[in-house]
């Protein structure tokens, strides 16, 4: 099992918090303030966060916001009693679920696996995009799916990351050929459904209630991704 980062500046409570975790299988990583999380953070490619609100420097809603503008990482908050609004403000900022203090540690450990047993969070950004278990990475021209590497040629490629820039957006063949492969592309139109045809191929084990790559009326294409406005 994987590693949970937990960003708490009261000692006595990530101990605790630690001593159930590591439990129940899992490592921890204690972070007492939000920006030596996030300087930690690809360092320790946590599975889950656990993150206190009220942190000294850096609350814990920066934090959450530094953490969603690079990963779907899930995050449970840690609130304060009666923090009511905390709770709405939270679920619409990118948390997972939240935990009012003082709370039961098997309780914790019991909300972790909850969270883990949904399925993965989808984020676009400009690093890049995760849909499920599909991750494609903008910067190395890479795509992962369940973290293992596909093998794309690099003109299949260009067609696929130029979708994901755009999830759940309608292209048509001449605009892809034009937008992806250049105005002076000289081959047909089949040339777009050829490599269509080849990432589907390609992507054949992605799970189609996560997203698929869709063919529209009128001879569109779609990189469609469930739950991505
Ligand atoms: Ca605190």
């Amino acid at each position: 099992m994987g590693t949970i980062m937990i960003v708490e500046d009261e000692d006595p409570i990530s101990r605790v918090l630690a001593a159930y975790i590591r439990k129940a299988g899992f490592d921890c990583a204690i972070f007492k303030d939000g920006l030596q999380a996030m300087e930690s953070f690809d360092t320790v490619q946590p599975e889950l966060v656990l993150l206190d609100v009220m942190l000294p420097g850096m609350d814990g809603w920066e934090v959450l916001n530094g953490i969603r503008r690079k990963s779907p990482c899930p995050v449970i908050m840690l609130t304060a009693r009666g923090e009511v609004t905390d709770r709405i403000h939270g679920l619409n900022e990118g948390a997972d679920d939240y935990m009012t203090k003082p709370f039961e540690p098997e309780e914790v450990v019991a909300r972790i696996h909850a969270v883990l047993r949904r399925p993965p969070r989808s984020l676009v950004s400009s690093e890049q995009v995760v849909i499920g278990s599909l991750r494609i990475d903008f910067k190395s021209r890479s795509v992962y799916l369940n973290g293992a590497s596909l093998s794309i040629t690099p003109r299949d490629l260009s067609l696929l990351l130029f979708l994901a820039e755009h999830p759940n957006q309608i292209f048509y063949r001449e605009q892809l050929i034009e937008k992806v492969w250049g105005i002076d592309y000289d081959g047909s139109d089949r040339a777009v459904d050829l490599a269509i045809k080849r990432l589907r191929k390609a992507l054949l084990h992605w799970p189609a209630e996560e997203g698929e790559l869709r063919t529209m009326r009128g001879t569109g294409y779609q990189l469609y991704a469930n739950g991505l406005k």
